[in-house]
């Protein structure tokens, strides 16, 4: 039957479903970007803690700010904000549960007014954000505001019906200012390092354009914290949906499919309080960088070795790729050999335990992530990813192997094409210089590493320079899979 308050009942004879008075619960939490991770995580760990029988607060209002959104907001609308979220476990069993975390939802280019008055509200105590890397607004050379976006100017003169997130926020903060209420907390969820460092960045500089005399209340009254999330959540698919109807008779329009796995690490920082969620599995720390680092070097990072080595052999997703031997022991000699001794001990996390799930992570068949989207603006994610371990393993003399024949793999699939000759789908804002400096990398390897908002002066080392040209001369002659081959057996 249909997913709705109505049916509830009878749908928890087949599946979870929220045991808490939906009805009674108060949205202060505001959420923008109700895509699936969103669902996925947070809205998880808020179901969860609403089924302790004090709570009350910290149900989620959804807010969807792009037009594009207006699916998401009918479908939640239509089920009472109501949906499924399918857990894939390692062995192929799927755990379904309704998540009823959302409990009231808007869709901000039909009203603007409601969403600025809604965030502006006493209630609402924290405003919470996954609206991906590209809504941030950041000019990735130089890592400030891009105040040249026509949707930032198009914000600075209609102020009452914004179209970006930071007219948005602006005029509720000046809202609550006017009127003399606290502040809030605002949390981005977003997979960016220091995300809440850049989320108070790029504000205060809208700010400066539309409101300034707002600057200082800000700085006194909202508080920004960091946080690493983490749960692979990708894209359902139309077979998602019409399996659980078939097997549990749940028409859902549009569920969530994820990971078992979670993760949600975040820096105390709420200056208006906010929900126990230590209770519920996140872990409060002083200081998120160093987890933040860990994710970034060993899962993101792995997700990119994993996708290049992978796409030039042939596969389409990372499964594929992490369950072929070669690749899965190249990559845990690249964790234990090159990452791992620059990570320091961290509270609460078992770095074996957490290297070996990852790669069972990474194995699971059931979750079908695309190594075209693993692969998209790698010039965005070697940076991060990778070459911050290349320049630390420099400093101490020790291992960059793995990480140089990464990048020489990286130039030749830059290519684009893969070790059959078939073509491989590039996504990439560098692709034609990319695609320019591969071509002559053909005859001199390292003319790749001339990229130097990429690789900066790493063509000045001459160690990386030369293993990198004889990971670059193997592949081209024996094939990647050999090549690690020789390079494992020599390794273990
Ligand atoms: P999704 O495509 O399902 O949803 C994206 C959401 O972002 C939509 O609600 C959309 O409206 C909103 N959005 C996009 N651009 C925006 C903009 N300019 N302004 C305001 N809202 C905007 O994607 P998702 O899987 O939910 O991922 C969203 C983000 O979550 C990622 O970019 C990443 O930072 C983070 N994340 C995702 C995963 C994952 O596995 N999917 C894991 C960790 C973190």
């Amino acid at each position: 039957c249909k997913l709705n308050t109505q049916n509830l009942y009878q749908i928890s004879k087949q599946v979870a479903v929220p045991q808490y008075n939906r009805s009674s619960i108060k949205a202060s939490i505001v959420h923008v970007g109700i895509g699936g991770f969103h669902r996925a995580h947070q809205a998880s760990y808020i179901d969860r803690l609403l089924h302790q029988e004090s709570i009350t607060d910290w149900g989620i209002c959804g807010v969807a700010l792009l037009d594009f959104d207006i699916k998401i907001y009918n479908t939640l609308k239509e089920q009472d904000g109501l949906y499924t979220l399918i857990i894939k476990e390692l062995d192929g069993s799927l755990t379904k549960r309704v998540i009823g975390a959302i409990v009231e939802y808007l869709f901000a280019p039909n009203n603007p007014l409601v969403v600025i008055e809604k965030m502006a509200s006493p209630e609402v105590r924290i405003i919470t954000l996954t609206i991906t890397e590209g809504g941030y607004n950041y000019n990735e050379a130089t890592s400030d505001f891009d105040v040249n976006n026509p949707l930032i100017k198009y914000d600075v003169e209609h102020p009452q019906a914004p179209k970006t997130i930071f007219g948005y926020l602006t005029q509720a903060l000046k809202l609550r200012k006017k009127r003399g209420l606290l502040g809030c907390t605002i949390q981005s969820c977003d997979n960016i390092q220091g995300n809440g460092d850049v989320t108070k960045k790029m504000l205060l500089s809208y700010v400066q354009l539309a409101e300034p005399e707002l600057t200082e209340w800000i700085e006194s009254n909202v508080s920004f914290p960091n946080s690493m999330v983490d749960r692979i959540t990708p894209a359902t698919s139309s077979l998602d949906i019409a399996n659980l109807k078939e097997v549990s008779g749940i028409e859902d329009g549009w569920p969530v499919v994820c990971e078992s796995f979670e993760q949600w690490v975040i820096e105390d920082n709420f200056i208006t309080g906010r929900p126990a969620w230590e209770t519920v599995g996140a872990q409060f720390v002083e200081d998120v960088a160093p987890y933040e680092r860990m994710k970034l070097r060993l899962l993101n990072a792995g997700h990119s070795v994993l996708g290049i080595l992978g796409a030039l052999m042939g596969y389409s997703t990372i499964d594929e790729a992490a369950n072929n031997n070669a690749i899965s022991s190249f990559l845990r000699i690249y964790m234990d050999t090159e990452v791992s001794p620059l990570l320091s001990d961290l509270k609460g996390v078992n770095l074996e335990g957490y290297k070996k799930s990852l790669l069972q992570r990474f194995g699971n068949e059931y979750i079908k992530d695309q190594i075209d989207r693993i692969c998209s603006e790698s010039s965005a994610k070697i940076p991060i990813f990778i070459l911050p371990t290349v320049y630390a393993q420099l400093k101490r003399r020790s291992s960059i192997a793995h990480a140089a024949f990464l990048i020489a793999a990286w130039a030749i699939y830059s290519l684009g094409e893969n070790e059959a000759g078939d073509n491989l789908l590039i996504k990439d804002g560098m692709k034609g210089l990319l695609y320019e400096k591969a071509l002559l990398s053909k005859k001199d390897p390292k003319v790749f590493l001339e990229i130097a908002s990429v690789f900066g002066k790493l063509k000045e080392s001459e160690t990386f320079v030369q293993v990198y040209t004889k990971s670059y001369q193997n592949i081209v002659k024996y094939g990647v899979e050999k090549s690690i081959l020789t390079m494992n057996n020599k390794m273990l």
